[in-house]
């Protein structure tokens, strides 16, 4: 497969078409899919890859898509984890309907068909202890060795899996195995487990329940008794698809769902594990779930990330049989996009730097009319006060500039946004030679941006009135890792000790103090900045989506 087969066509891959093809040979008439979480953390992008290849097959050819949740681990799950993932697939723009599951649901139904297999001859209790019943496993190159307790009758095998449900053993003491093929080439045949004792109890089923069914022996099971037809999952499932079949062919299911693998996502800069981000919230490395600087759905979230960007982005993506990473610019790429179209403009100076126009009179100020959107006209305009004394970014002044830098600098001439041509006088500096504020005079003569004398500036500078600025905390993210292949198994020796910069001092134009603001706006010049929920009445706080420049854009030409 080449690299560009992943990047399919008006939203087909080789998933759709097995869907299509089985629709139109009429093996189903509807389509049902699901998206199976276990509920042991928050979801992340690569997630929303599966969910919207789920949930988008299911609109796409008329059918529905389950959410079930997979909670047969009840040591493991949490209600926080229920909610936030229900939360975020909403969120996403994908609804489930009525069909909400548990394979908890289904645990009663599962026991019995654990004792068909125990009546059937290919299911037996298996006392061996767990290191033992490792070793005998074998390898990838040698052949497993038969249990000692394999050929158990069935009366003695029935009579401890039931002792084992009543829960007169202790965790781990037995366990009941399938009964196929200790030689079998594909270990997952190897008399898997179907149950083990956990004297534990469940979130939904109390403490009904001493053994728990394996994923193995839930998953294609859940998958029948919901009439799901097409079960997609990644690739590492793809060795389990022969018990996955096996278990349909040698149970009494009501439907026959067929198991089909596509390649998870991978993104650099980014561990999408729910183990690394779990140890990256419990050890303190980030502020929660839905840090910003996760690859949470939570973390985007919170982060400005629309849940439109998400969608396009797994789309342009597209579903390919063979793991690949993807360049995180591409993700970027696609937020920017979403923005640009909805995000309104308003200006803000994030290292603010004073000037004061000498030749403004004292007590005088002035409104000015400000475009909300470039390419639209419905978004409207709003009023921005000018005055005496003003804001400029502190990096849009060098007092002594290298040849293209045409920004502002003593004797220098520009313009500030929708205001006037100002030029830069006089420079005063603190102790250490720093600048702290500048000296200018404006031309009367260029209100709204130009000179009646055709003379022209180079930059356009955004600024803000001192007189109403609101002061505010912006927070700048860079990358959660300093590399693009950050190592899984000791992700702490890549983590960016720089990924997050807090900027304490901004000064923001009035409109962005509204406690309602909700969107994602464009500071001009700056890029995509969204309000946080740790803002203040008087002290709003700003995250970054992501920056204007788009790397991604460049690269592939496109953009
Ligand atoms: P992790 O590997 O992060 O621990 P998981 O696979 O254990 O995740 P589940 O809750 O079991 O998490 O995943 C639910 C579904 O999401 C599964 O069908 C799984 O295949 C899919 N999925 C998980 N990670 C990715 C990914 N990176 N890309 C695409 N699909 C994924
Ligand atoms: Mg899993």
């Amino acid at each position: 497969m080449t690299a560009n087969e992943t990047f399919t066509e008006a939203g087909r891959d080789f998933i759709r078409d097995i869907v299509a093809a089985d629709l139109a040979a009429k093996r189903h008439t509807q389509i049902v899919t699901r998206f199976p979480p276990e509920p042991n953390g928050y979801l992340h992008v690569g997630h929303a890859k599966s969910i919207a290849l789920n949930f988008g097959i299911a609109e796409e050819f008329g059918g529905r898509c389950h959410l079930r949740f997979d909670d047969t681990n009840p040591t493991k799950e949490e209600r926080e984890y229920i909610d936030a993932i229900e939360r975020d697939v909403r969120w996403l723009g994908y609804d489930w309907g009525k069909h909400l599951y548990h394979a908890s649901d289904y645990f009663e139904q599962l026991y019995e068909w654990a004792e068909c297999l125990i009546r059937d001859g290919k299911a037996y209790v298996d006392d061996q202890p767990q290191d033992e019943m490792r070793a005998n496993r074998g390898t990838l190159t040698e052949p497993g060795r038969n249990s000692p307790f394999r050929d158990r009758s069935v009366a003695e095998n029935l009579d401890l899996f039931r002792r084992m449900r009543a829960g007169e053993f202790p965790n781990g003491a037995r366990v009941l195995r399938a009964k196929i093929d200790m030689a079998a080439g594909n270990i997952n045949l190897r008399d898997p487990a179907l149950y083990r004792i956990l004297n534990a109890p469940h979130p939904r089923t109390g403490t009904k329940w001493h053994i728990y069914p394996s994923y193995d022996f839930a998953h294609g099971q859940s998958d029948a008794i919901e009439g799901v037809t097409h079960s997609i999952c990644t690739l590492e499932f793809e060795d389990h698809r022969p018990l996955y079949d096996w278990f349909l062919e040698n149970l009494p299911v009501p439907s026959r769902p067929r198991q089909y693998e596509f390649a998870r996502l991978n993104m650099t800069y980014m561990l999408l594990s729910k183990r690394v981000l779990t140890e990256l919230v419990r050890g303190g490395h980030v502020a929660g779930w839905d840090d910003p600087r996760m690859p949470t759905i939570a973390g985007l979230r919170r982060r400005g990330v629309p849940p439109a960007a998400i969608r396009d982005f797994v789309k342009r993506i597209g579903v390919a049989k063979a793991n690949s990473v993807v360049d995180v610019a591409m993700f970027e790429h696609s937020v920017r996009e979403v923005l640009n179209r909805t995000a309104l403009r308003r200006m803000a100076v994030l290292r603010p730097l004073k000037i004061v126009v000498e030749n403004y009179p004292q007590e005088q100020s002035e409104e000015l009319e400000a475009i909300n959107h470039p390419d639209e006209q419905a978004a409207g305009t709003r009023r921005i006060r000018f005055g005496r004394e003003l804001y400029i970014e502190r990096d849009d002044f060098m007092e002594q500039p290298p040849k293209k830098f045409f920004r502002l600098s003593p004797g220098a001439e520009v313009r500030l946004r929708y205001a006037y041509f100002v030029t830069c006088r006089d420079v005063m500096k603190n102790a250490a030679g720093e600048p702290v504020e500048l000296r200018c005079t404006y031309d009367p003569a260029t209100k709204g941006g130009n000179a009646l004398d055709g003379r022209k500036v180079k930059a356009t500078m955004h600024w803000v009135s001192a007189a109403d600025a609101v002061p505010a905390e912006v927070r700048l993210y860079n990358p959660l890792f300093t590399k693009p292949d950050p190592s899984a198994s000791d992700f702490a020796a890549d983590l960016n000790p720089n990924s997050v910069e807090v900027l304490a001092d901004a000064k923001l134009e009035p409109a962005l103090a509204a406690d309602d603001l909700a969107d994602p706006v464009q500071f001009e010049r700056q890029g995509y900045f969204v309000r946080d929920a740790d803002s203040r009445p008087g002290r709003p706080v700003f995250n970054r989506t992501v920056g204007l420049r788009d790397t991604w854009a460049k690269v592939s030409g496109g953009g």
